[in-house]
């Protein structure tokens, strides 16, 4: 049975689409950074950013920098029918909230749901950065 490369590093990466709503978000990933956006109404985070809460419907929100680390709740891997097989997670972040990902540098057959991860950034296909996550 042939080896592939295990690493998302090979997988081309989709561009995020940008709008006013991601804008900075899209900006601080190019400096290696993840935002979040937070409440002030209902103090909770809310993830895919958004103007209005989707909790509470507040428009009082701000953007937060994220540790970039959590762990992975939900995971599948990608190897029939693709060019590279990848690994995506739903990974929960520390501030409480899921966000779907790509997985980088693991190998996919020892991924396992609680895995703790932490958010790195790589070039999509048109060369703007996007956030993956990897084992701690
Ligand atoms: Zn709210």
């Amino acid at each position: 049975m042939s080896q592939v490369n295990q690493k998302n590093s090979e997988h081309r990466l989709p561009s995020p689409v940008a709008n006013p709503e991601n804008k900075a978000y899209l900006e601080a990933a190019q400096k290696d950074e993840l935002l979040v956006k937070h409440c002030n109404a209902c103090n909770q985070a809310h993830y895919y950013p958004r103007t209005i809460c989707p909790h509470c419907g507040s428009n009082d929100t701000t953007w937060v920098k994220s540790a970039g680390l959590g762990e992975i709740y939900s995971y599948t891997v990608m190897r029939r029918g693709v060019e590279v097989p990848f690994a995506m997670a739903y990974v929960k972040l520390q501030e409480g909230i899921s966000m779907l990902t790509h997985l980088a540098n693991c190998d996919f057959d020892s991924i396992r749901v609680g895995q703790k991860v932490r958010v790195v950034f790589q070039e999509t296909q048109d060369g703007q950065k996007t956030h993956l996550f990897e084992p701690v």
